[in-house]
């Protein structure tokens, strides 16, 4: 078809009309696109927030999948922004859980600040990736002081070092990847970034409580050492760590010949909120030699707490630490880091791409953060953290925190007044309540236990309340996980109010 191909000439004269108003940049077209698209998305948000009363609009999962198919198709021609934000308004919007709302106190899923939203506007106009300098520049730096003002805020010293990540399951990833990489270089000389795993690894142990998160062992096993290699201590009457059930554990493994190499102590356990005892564990990995990881995703924010921050003690023995921002923190998802007491340790995980990274920016100090990190392409989440440090200041971050923690306690000391109502954690060591419907008339056990759970989905399709529900040695629990600084004590109770009743209706035999 030689006929039908443009001549050299044609391709250059070629321009797309449309493309300029399509990208932001110095030309009038692309700043005057760019801000209407923002002024649309204002005002549908606006507009979604101002009639929007309720946790969730109580459809069905299949009625939401039906409105979602509805968005379809994609057409050739396009179309106008507006119009598509209108759709996405009735379709997606309104089927969407309303995280800000007071009484959505389900998971630890917080409402994001408006100072990281307008952050997060910048960041992803920007579009700075921080994984090498020439994709990055100012904000590899800023990524790299935010790391240092973390290290120093949990107590580590000159040294230490950190990454920004996707999250608490990357972060918890990292302090066992590495934790396993330093142990097997230590004791064996084995490279496992070169060599893989070596022939011990069979024996290779990593202990943690049975509250610990599910991370820990998705980790091992995407390690190489399969989720039978974590072993489990006991948890006491507040759901921490048992250092006894540790220390005869530990003594069993050194019987049976087996390396336990790290130690994974959670600082705010997703159900209870429990810390372990962080000094006794850092003491204990230190006589064992064992690398001490601190999951603090949800208890990390105790940093900024005006009245709770002593609980964070001992975190600074911790040879690595996970924190979560877009949770206690209050940071739109994702946003996470990962530290690491000697930031030397980074060095298990280096690779060298000749396109990104190569030795010799290395050797005249310009800095490539994919060297610390299992990411390549990666966000400049670490913006809307600093600018939201810098807005709030630390004082007011601290009270917002403290308190939704005076507010679990109220939250508790309620329930344990209502007749019908038991209360699991009646000193909420952070802001998560577990307690159950439980009436002193019904003893049918799996009835009651129904009863909860139907409670839960009952108050979502009403759209009364987002809370969660969990089990606990086979007992349905209910669960609120109190971030917002907005929810009140009268929204608690107000929700407790219905819990009862529809508690019950269920019994009674009135909804099913
Ligand atoms: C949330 C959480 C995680 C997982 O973190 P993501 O940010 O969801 O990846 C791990 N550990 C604890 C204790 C958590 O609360």
């Amino acid at each position: 078809m030689k006929q039908d191909m443009p001549v050299k000439s044609e391709i250059y004269q070629e321009s797309l009309s449309y493309v300029p108003s399509l990208f932001l940049h110095s030309g009038k077209e692309g700043l005057q696109a760019y801000r209407q698209a923002v002024d649309l998305v204002k005002e549908t948000l606006s507009k979604f927030y101002a009639a929007y009363p309720k946790p969730y609009r109580g459809k069905a999962p299949k009625e939401v999948g039906v409105d979602v198919k509805s968005l379809w198709p994609i057409s050739e021609a396009g179309e106008s922004l507006q119009d598509v934000l209108q759709e996405i308004y009735t379709s997606l919007l309104s089927n969407a859980i309303h995280v800000t709302h007071t009484k959505s106190i389900a998971h630890l899923h917080c409402p994001p600040l408006i100072p990281a939203l307008a952050a997060e506007m910048m960041i992803s106009a920007l579009n700075q990736s921080m994984d090498s300098w020439d994709q990055s520049a100012a904000a590899t730096y800023l990524e790299e002081e935010m790391i240092r003002w973390l290290c120093g805020a949990f107590g580590y010293q000159e040294g230490a070092d950190g990454t920004f990540t996707s999250g608490g399951t990357q972060s918890n990833y990292m302090g066992l990847l590495l934790a396993r990489d330093a142990f097997c270089w230590k004791h064996w000389g084995w490279n496992v970034q070169k060599d893989g795993l070596p022939p011990e690894a069979r024996r290779l142990r990593i202990l943690c409580s049975e509250d610990a998160h599910f991370t820990v062992k998705t980790s091992a096993s995407q390690l190489g050492l399969g989720e039978n290699s974590v072993v489990l201590i006991k948890t006491d009457h507040r759901r921490r760590l048992c250092v006894k059930d540790l220390h005869q554990k530990l003594a069993q493994l050194r019987q049976e010949q087996l390396f336990p190499f790290a130690l994974v102590a959670t600082c705010g356990t997703t159900d209870f909120g429990s810390i372990d005892p962080l000094r006794e564990m850092a003491k204990l990995a230190k006589e064992n030699g064992i690398w001490l990881h601190v999951d603090a995703a949800y208890g990390g924010a105790l940093l900024l707490s005006r009245d709770f921050s002593g609980k964070l003690q001992g975190i600074e023995l911790a040879d690595s630490i996970t924190v979560d921002f877009h949770k206690l923190f209050y940071q739109p998802i994702s946003c996470g880091a990962f530290l690491v007491k000697d930031g030397t340790s980074f060095r298990f995980i280096h690779h060298h791409a000749n396109y990104l990274n190569p030795v010799e920016d290395e050797e005249e100090g310009v800095p490539h953060l994919v060297n610390k990190s299992v990411q390549t392409t990666r966000r400049f989440d670490a913006l809307k953290l600093f600018v939201s440090l810098r807005v709030i200041g630390t004082e007011r971050f601290g009270e917002m925190i403290d308190y939704t923690f005076r507010l679990a306690q109220a939250a508790a000391d309620r329930i344990s007044e209502m007749d019908k109502l038991t209360v699991l954690n009646k000193q909420p060591e952070l802001n998560a309540v577990v307690f159950r419907y439980q009436p002193a008339f019904c003893q049918d056990k799996e009835m009651v236990n129904k009863a909860n759970r139907l409670i839960c989905r009952m108050l979502l399709q009403r759209g009364s309340a987002v809370i969660a529900r969990t089990s606990i040695d086979g007992t349905a629990y209910l669960k609120f996980t109190l971030l917002n600084p907005r929810t009140t004590i009268e929204d608690i109770e107000s929700i407790l109010e219905e819990v009862q009743k529809l508690g019950d209706m269920y019994i009674r035999g009135g909804i099913h």
